[in-house]
């Protein structure tokens, strides 16, 4: 298989689901094994699975249905679109929603397809994303009454997200409003609801601290496992986080001068670049660009190589200072940070393998 290539690890990824999913269990929460920054790519949700998750969750319904030959409960994380109400219904068995419209239209195609489905409300605490905001005590009482109406559905619990648009961090404060807000749709439904869904990866430090109230029982771990980080993009202790690596090729190695020569315009981005003159260099190209991932989310392992810079189809590097004398077709491997694994998966021009 050619260049630029995704590894990825099964054992470690496998590793790093069984640890949070044992501490997890340990302490009375599933876990959902969130996939989607994988691109679909099913050998990765076998890691995953053997590793012990609960459910496996995913932002695109696409996704989770290339995963229907997987015997486990299936999540969609991304409020659905009403457009893809019939898909959702299909091939997924549980979904995070926030608008009453969509969960009719889950509910019109449950009942098509002679299923109950199961919906979490989202619960904004605070982060701005999705969700009812959590002081709209009303909103969330003619919510809960509507959806009590429909046959099809059922409301299996609440949930939220935080840090990832408002970057609010989890606190025992913050997860004691979705306690308040389950209590209250408790006993406004005179029954109990089964799962709070508290969060993501970045929930792992205040479980660990005993900061999580014990009514959360849930949480859908993604970089968690993928990639051994968690709040502030730290490694979580005890996991791996070299999963996967990005190989690229060289394609040309030549000395040349740091700054360009002649006039200076914009380059293909529309931005002006700026140079430093260090004199004659020894660049290196290898045949990845901008296409398949930015040059700001990938890590070269060798510390000496310095990246200088990327247009659509080449990434520009300086190895004047490495102590690897690199030559055309040699390869050139890089660690990858979370935007870098998901551009990298998602682009068709990077292979991907699992070893
Ligand atoms: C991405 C996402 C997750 C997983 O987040 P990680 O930080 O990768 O653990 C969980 N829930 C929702 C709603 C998400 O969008």
């Amino acid at each position: 298989m050619g260049y630029p290539v995704v590894e990825i690890y099964r054992e470690k990824i496998k590793e790093n689901a069984q640890n949070l999913v044992k501490e997890c269990h340990l302490r009375g929460i599933e876990v959902a094994g969130v996939v989607k920054v994988f691109g679909g790519y099913k050998d990765v949700v076998e890691a995953y699975i053997d590793g012990g998750v609960d459910l496996i969750a995913d932002s695109r319904i696409e996704n989770l249905k290339g995963f229907n030959e997987f015997n486990v409960q299936k999540m969609l994380i991304r409020i659905p679109m009403k457009s893809q109400a019939e898909e959702v219904v299909k091939y997924s068995d549980v979904a995070l929603v926030s608008e009453i419209d969509i969960v009719e239209e889950l509910n019109k195609y449950a009942k098509k397809h002679g299923k109950i489905y199961d919906i979490i409300l989202m619960i904004d605490v605070g982060d701005l994303r999705e969700g009812i905001f959590f002081k709209n005590k009303n909103e969330i009482e003619e919510w809960v009454r509507k959806v009590d109406m429909f046959k099809y559905i059922n409301l299996k619990g609440i949930g939220t997200n935080l840090n990832c648009y408002g970057g609010v961090i989890p606190s025992t404060e913050n997860m004691n409003y979705l306690v308040e807000v389950k209590s209250m749709i408790e006993k406004l439904l005179d029954r109990k609801l089964d799962v709070i869904s508290g969060g993501n990866s970045e929930n792992i430090k205040l479980m660990r601290e005993n900061g999580m109230p014990k009514e959360i029982n849930q949480l859908r771990i993604g970089v968690g496992i993928a990639l051994g980080i968690g709040l502030y993009d730290k490694p979580i202790e005890g996991q791996h986080t070299d999963t996967v690596k990005l190989i690229a090729e060289v394609v040309e190695v030549k000395e040349k001068p740091s700054a360009p020569i002649g006039e200076l315009g914009i380059d293909a981005f529309g931005r002006k670049p700026t140079f430093i003159d260090k004199g004659i260099r020894r660049r290196a190209i290898l045949g990845i660009g901008r296409q398949d991932v930015s040059p700001e989310h990938i890590v070269p392992i060798d510390n000496k190589i310095e990246i200088i810079g990327a247009s659509s189809d080449h990434l520009i590097i300086d190895i004047t200072e490495s102590n690897n004398n690199y030559k055309c077709g040699d390869v050139v491997e890089f660690n990858l940070t979370y935007g870098g694994l998901l551009a990298a998966m998602t682009s068709k021009y990077v292979n991907k393998r699992i070893v």
